[in-house]
């Protein structure tokens, strides 16, 4: 294994496939695993007919599992797209995190979870050269298929630590056309900050990540503020 941390066992997983050519590992994917135990979500992660695996895994109690090496491509995302890619299996690395989802239980993910989260992901991300706007969830890149990490997710406390960004409001990031804002407008923006906005849900799985107090996938004046924020923070 290429990780070199303590406290991570290996459990490898068959399912994974050479990098394309030239392709480096840009972006950071955070998942929940969505099984009713840790040891259902491992058993499949590594079983061939699956056809699923990420490069890790991180149980309630921090333990960190390393199934595919990270230079090889892991199969988590699925059909996926950022910032007008697809394929973000080919370009990223994964990290499942065990919680029954909201399939099975949806519950706060621990803080000794959060922490081994939080060191996995500033080791891959110091390795990688990954920006902190470049680690995100599994439903930003797939919001029609996908609810994981979260609106209990703390991406928030991750923020804090450089992994992720957290939207920072200002005066600047008001608009006095908030209530005026068309839906047109706003796609427009959800697409310049990554999102594809061909999808459906897309406004609910933004504020499943940067605003999971209002989970109505309508644009209030909050959900745009922090939108704006973003892409103020991001220069995009
Ligand atoms: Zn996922």
């Amino acid at each position: 294994m290429t990780r070199t941390g303590t406290g991570c066992i290996d459990r490898p997983s068959p399912n994974h496939g050479p990098r394309p050519e030239g392709v480096g590992v840009e972006l950071l994917i955070l998942h929940y695993t969505g099984m009713p135990t840790a040891e259902s979500a491992l058993s499949r992660l590594c079983e061939p007919a699956a056809q699923v695996s990420a490069h890790y895994t991180v149980d309630e109690d921090g333990t960190v599992y390393a199934h595919v090496p990270e230079d090889r491509r892991a199969w988590h995302a699925g059909l996926s797209s950022w910032r007008g890619r697809a394929d973000v299996n080919s370009r990223s690395i994964g990290i499942e995190i065990v919680n029954p989802g909201h399939e099975f239980g949806y519950r706060p993910f621990p803080a000794v979870q959060m922490a081994a989260v939080a060191d996995l992901c500033l080791d891959i991300m110091g390795r990688h050269g990954i920006a902190p706007a470049d680690v995100l969830g599994h439903s930003d890149i797939a919001p029609a298929r996908k609810e994981d990490p979260g609106e209990l997710f703390d991406w928030p406390g991750l923020a804090a630590r450089g992994i992720g960004l957290w939207p920072q409001p200002t005066a600047v990031d008001n608009s006095p056309v908030d209530s005026a804002e068309s839906a047109e407008d706003v796609a427009a923006l959800l697409g310049r900050y990554g999102y594809d906005t061909a999808e459906s849900r897309v406004l609910l799985s933004f504020q499943r990540h940067f605003h999971p107090e209002r989970l109505t996938g309508e644009p209030d004046p909050e959900t745009l503020r922090r939108l704006r924020a973003l892409l103020r923070m991001t220069g995009r």
